[in-house]
């Protein structure tokens, strides 16, 4: 084992801690979940956060934020360049929606296409220091691209395992080039996670990487302090495609940390928004209950068709803590809106990341509130548009293109 040999040591300003019972991690668990409850855990941040060290700090990535990172200033990143995707304003889209401070953060720009490398490098940093012989994940694609991706450039061993048959193959393409071990199974992401969990109990050298590691979330949380810095506010509402729930929550945690160190004064109001044949997040909020897993959920938005999402109730306490809520849309809305975002805006995403911005028509916001869309997930990975170009008989048919798109003397000349 590498450094600290697995201990966590309490004198570095950070600590994990049990989301249900309070108690506090002594040593990694291979499982991440608490001994004590079984509950998830997280880190937990005690050290005073600064604005100046915040937002002046340098470094690869989101590494620039490491002051609010659970590191040893000494530790060198696993990095890739992720973190610092633009935030794009979307006066196109939003005109239509009547909504003029409408805005997308493109967290598909990342290295491997998704917000996932976000939480990877964190995640693969500290396996790297606690000296793992191999990186485990389940995955309905991006996270085993990423992990694939972040696991080659520290020189582990990455197996993953994905749902048989529901996975773009995109995804599955990247992890493959990647070098990862790649293993399908029968059934949805729900078992494939199943089957890692019983992996790492079987292997103590395996270290798991689902967004269960809290870790994870610590990397995805730096979202929240680029979108603060690149808006120069906070955000009245951040809407986000919800799968495992993993984002929601580390996004929420970034938040608070920033009002919680003085930083800023206010939140923005959380939105989850759910495919409807994949929506157990949405149906536990408005029913105000317990989340109950579905068994097969169904949608065209692979990334977020998931039934027992690991994380529901840090991402349940994000919505009703900030006075968001949870909605669903279809797989027919998913896809209207991905295309609008492609021919009205330049920008293409994933069906997940779609969602989003479907739920904007029912949301109802006010004409000039703020508002940002995490677009998770690059559409190159999972392109559906597979019309066929037109055929043109020869090279001399300039004239008749000009003559398909209406001429410039017809439609804009003086
Ligand atoms: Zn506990």
């Amino acid at each position: 084992m590498g450094e600290d040999a697995g201990l966590l040591s309490k004198s570095k300003g950070w600590r994990i801690v049990c989301i249900n019972c309070g108690k506090e991690a002594e040593t990694e668990r291979p499982d991440s979940k608490c001994k004590y409850c079984g509950d998830l855990l997280e880190v937990s941040i005690s050290a005073k956060l600064e604005a100046r060290a915040l937002f002046e700090g340098r470094g690869p990535g989101i590494w620039r934020f490491g002051a609010a990172l659970p590191f040893n200033s000494g530790t060198t990143p696993i990095s890739l360049g992720e973190g610092g995707t633009p935030l794009v304003r979307l006066e196109n889209v939003g005109g239509g929606l009547g909504l003029v401070n409408l805005y997308a953060k493109n967290d598909g720009q990342n290295p491997t296409g998704s917000f996932k490398d976000r939480g990877m490098t964190v995640a693969v940093t500290r396996a790297k220091a606690l000296g793992v012989r191999a990186l485990v994940c389940a995955s309905t694609g991006n996270t085993a691209a990423s992990l694939a991706a972040y696991g080659a450039k520290a020189g582990i061993k990455t197996v993953v395992v994905v749902p048989k048959n529901g996975v773009a193959s995109g995804k599955l393409g990247q992890a493959f080039s990647y070098g990862a071990r790649v293993f399908g199974v029968g059934g949805s992401f729900d078992d494939a996670l199943r089957l890692v969990l019983d992996l790492v109990k079987v292997d103590k050298g395996f270290y798991l990487v689902n967004s269960l590691n809290p870790f994870r979330i610590e990397g995805q949380k730096v979202a929240a302090f680029e979108i603060y810095e690149q808006l120069g506010r906070v955000p009245d509402f951040l809407v986000l495609p919800v799968g495992n729930a993993g984002n929601i929550s580390a996004i929420w945690k970034g938040f608070k940390e920033l009002r919680a160190n003085g930083i800023t004064r206010s939140v923005p109001k959380m939105i989850g928004v759910q495919a409807e044949g994949a929506a157990p997040l949405a149906k536990a909020f408005v029913s105000r209950r317990k989340l109950e897993p579905l068994k097969e959920p169904h949608t065209v938005a692979s990334a977020i068709k998931i039934g027992n999402p690991v994380s529901w109730k840090k991402a349940l306490r994000a919505i009703e803590e900030s006075g968001g809520t949870a909605l669903t849309v279809s797989d027919d809305e998913i896809m209207k809106a991905r295309s609008e975002l492609g021919a009205l805006e330049g920008l293409l995403v994933e069906a997940a990341s779609a969602a989003p911005f479907a739920a904007l028509r029912k949301l109802k916001f006010q004409k000039s509130v703020n508002v940002v869309c995490v677009a998770t997930g690059n559409g190159l990975k999972d392109l559906a548009d597979h019309r066929s170009e037109q055929t043109i008989e020869s090279v001399d048919s300039a004239r008749s293109i000009v003559a398909s798109i209406g001429s410039a003397e017809a439609g804009c000349g003086p």
